[in-house]
């Protein structure tokens, strides 16, 4: 019997884990489930891993978790696999509470780290074993193992046993086993982590292509905050067993609700400050280099005129001017620069001494020359006050 890993913790499974348990759609049974999770909590010993989660993920949506080690994906992943039974909560696979199934009976394909391939079988026959698990006739297997193949790119590698595939080519056999039963959810916990970088990238689209083809309702953990970014349709931010913020790529990234969030997604640089005034939706904030409009990281908790507040501003929301201009405005001079082809990465030295990064496309200032006394403009949508 084989063993698998999810995060850092190994088991071994069974025939029926491999698999991704009974039950099998076909392709145009689109049998779009919503995953709820309610005031969910798990707990390993003293350890509280999960604190009375509530989330819910919507019918084919494609859905990251997203966090630092530890902070509580693989034991979400896993308790929404069945490996791992809640101390208390509920979740729900539709209307079907599936909180103290068996793993073999809440019919999801999954995927770990690792590869957990029958070493005896071929590549087919691995890829073709939950399908017999199904009693799916002859000919449909072979169509459905070649189209499964074809999809991560190993159709010439059917006959094959897995010790004669490279880690990769074995996580994309492991991709294509869970994706040819057509579960009616799809768990991947850090499915691309053994490919290259180039692969990495098309099998990302690859496998947000198939998930949306089949509708399938798939949770994806992920260290990787551009494959999240590139292909989730929202994601969720999860720190010590809290979920911090859930939203699109675009919400999580450009609006980050808290400082965690903030700096746990992307780049970014903080100024403390204080409020001067609320005008139209958009917040005025005094710091040490200078007065910033800005908008509400969280619209539903604004700060109040006088509050202590930190504003986050991206590297790349940044533009350097050589003249003054009217609102947003810092004064200073590049110091460090890295020249990286399409984007250069400046440490920008105000005139009071705060570094912050500013990253230029298309650069124009990084040759020593051309610069001197620059004016650094961020937009106000730009500038998030964060009250936390
Ligand atoms: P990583 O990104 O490193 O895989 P994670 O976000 O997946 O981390 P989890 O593996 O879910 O984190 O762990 C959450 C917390 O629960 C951690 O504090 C971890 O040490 C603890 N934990 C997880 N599994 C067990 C276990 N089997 N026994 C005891 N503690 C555990």
């Amino acid at each position: 019997m084989p063993w698998c890993r999810g995060g850092s913790k190994w088991r071994r499974v069974n025939r029926f884990d491999l698999a991704g348990g009974v039950g099998c759609l076909g392709k145009r049974e689109h049998l779009m489930i919503s995953i709820q999770v309610k005031q969910l909590t798990k707990q390993f010993g003293s350890v509280v891993a999960l604190h009375g989660l509530d989330l819910t993920i919507n019918p084919g949506e494609l859905f990251f978790l997203l966090g630092p080690s530890g902070c509580g994906k693989t034991t979400l992943l896993r308790s929404l696999a069945g490996f791992y039974i809640p101390e208390k909560g509920q979740i729900l696979f539709g209307d079907e509470d599936v909180t103290r199934l068996a793993p073999h009976k809440r019919n999801t394909g999954m995927m770990f780290q690792s590869y957990a391939l029958w070493p005896h079988m071929s590549v087919a026959e691995n890829v073709a074993f939950g399908l017999e698990e199904r009693k799916v006739s002859a000919d449909e297997i072979k169509r459905r193992v070649g189209e499964a193949l074809e999809s991560v790119r190993m159709e010439k590698y059917a006959e094959r046993k897995p010790n004669q595939l490279s880690g990769g080519q074995q996580q994309r056999i492991a991709l294509a086993r869970a994706l040819v039963i057509r579960p009616r959810c799809l768990l991947l916990d850090e499915p691309l982590s053994n490919l290259d970088a180039k692969l990495r990238l098309e099998m990302r689209t690859e496998i947000r292509r198939v998930c949306k083809e089949f509708k399938l309702t798939t949770v994806y953990v992920t260290h990787d905050q551009k494959e999240a970014l590139s292909i989730a349709d929202r994601m969720a931010i999860l720190e010590s067993g809290h979920i911090l913020q859930v939203g699109t790529p675009r919400d999580v990234y450009k609006r980050p609700t808290r400082k965690t969030v903030a700096h746990f997604i992307g780049e970014t640089d903080f100024l403390p400050g204080k409020v001067l005034g609320i005008a139209a939706g958009f917040v005025t904030v005094e710091t040490e280099v200078g007065k910033f409009d800005g908008i509400f990281g969280d619209p539903a908790k604004p700060p109040a005129v006088g509050a202590e507040v930190t504003v986050s501003i991206r590297p790349e929301c940044w533009e350097l001017h050589r003249n003054a201009e009217a609102r947003n405005v810092v004064r200073g001079r590049i110091g460090d620069s890295v020249y990286l082809g399409e984007v250069a990465q400046y440490d920008f030295v105000t005139t009071n001494g705060t570094k912050l990064k500013i990253f230029e496309r298309n650069p124009r200032f990084v040759d020593g020359s051309s610069r001197g006394e620059l004016y650094a403009t961020v937009e106000p949508e730009d500038v998030v006050v964060l009250t936390e």
